[in-house]
């Protein structure tokens, strides 16, 4: 069993540290606000009184941390984690953040004799309540194999995706994927009611057909033919839209750092845009159908 520090203990860190604690091992938990870490605390974590403080002396750094200025941070410029930490110590940061900022601070660490992985998930708080999330991984083979069993304890699935920032760029090429295939889901089912389809009948047939996707079969936009959909429930989240719109943006920023073309996804992100700026931000990201039917 292993010592680890636990930086970040919203949504997704507070259930990670409490499966963590479930398999034996031993967290030092912090986050800024006091009553995440009284969570963690509630679930047996010991309470540390900074980053810098949950860091020190421990085998394994877990950070689960909402966006790139947060990880810098902690990693870096205020609580100095790299810095702080014994030698040996492993890095594994399962926020999700943009590709350059995951790439640059496992440089960071290896400069300083750490090894470090990016692993962002996929699964949602269900997921990380359950120890079932997916662990799509980037950095160094060596320092995936050391973090594979502790992540096998949060989650189900975990994959090494490649280089420092693979796991990074897979999360947002899902997302963005997703996101095309949820807009497509709802504007298929706006245009059906409009053709006068009832919604159950298109979707008994489109989903055995070739537009059977998960956006559709598992997260149908409408109310009706998934009955543990969103659609059923007021849209109330789920994903939220601030959350696909943030990993849009940051789909949006990968692309532009290759040059590559997404047209489709700029045209999606743009919708939610739209959605989230007439105060939808808080609704599970599927309630976009709100948006396209009404049009
Ligand atoms: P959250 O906002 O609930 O939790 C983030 C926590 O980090 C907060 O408790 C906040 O107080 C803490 N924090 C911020 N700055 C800190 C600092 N300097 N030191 C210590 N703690 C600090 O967010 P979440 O839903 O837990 O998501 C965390 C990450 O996981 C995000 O990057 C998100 O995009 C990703 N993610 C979330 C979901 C989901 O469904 N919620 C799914 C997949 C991935």
């Amino acid at each position: 069993m292993s010592k680890i520090g636990f930086i970040g203990l919203g949504n997704m860190g507070g259930p990670m540290v409490a499966n963590l604690i479930g398999a034996g091992h031993e967290v030092r938990a912090f986050d800024i606000s006091p009553e995440a870490v009284k969570r963690a605390t509630d679930a047996g974590a010991s309470a540390a009184s900074g980053g810098a403080d949950a860091a020190a002396g421990m085998e394994i750094v877990i950070t689960m941390l909402p966006a790139g200025q947060h990880v810098r941070s902690v990693y870096l410029e205020d609580d100095k984690v790299m810095d702080i930490v014994e030698n040996g110590t492993l890095l594994i940061d399962c926020s999700t953040i943009d590709v350059t900022t995951a790439r640059d601070a496992i440089v960071e660490a290896e400069k300083r004799g750490l090894e470090m992985i990016d692993a962002p998930v996929s699964g949602g708080i269900t997921g990380a309540a359950a120890g079932t999330l997916t662990f799509m991984c980037g950095g160094p083979e060596a320092a995936f194999a050391r973090a594979e069993p502790v992540l096998n304890v949060m989650g189900k699935n975990v994959f090494h995706a490649g280089a420092a920032g693979a796991g990074q760029a897979v999360k947002a090429c899902n997302n963005l994927m997703l996101a095309i295939q949820m807009v497509s889901v709802a504007e298929g089912f706006a245009l059906g009611e409009k053709l006068g389809l009832d919604h159950q009948a298109l979707f008994n047939i489109v989903s055995t057909a070739t537009s059977q996707c998960w956006a559709m079969t598992s997260y149908c936009p409408v109310p009706g033919p998934v009955p543990a959909s969103p659609a059923n429930n007021d849209y109330k989240a789920g994903f939220t839209v601030a959350m696909m719109l943030k990993d849009l943006m940051l789909a949006r920023e990968a692309a532009a750092t290759v040059g590559a073309s997404t047209p489709v996804a700029s045209q999606v992100t743009d919708m939610y845009e739209t959605f989230a700026a007439a105060g939808n931000t808080e609704l599970d990201f599927s309630a976009i159908f709100k948006m396209i039917e009404a049009r």
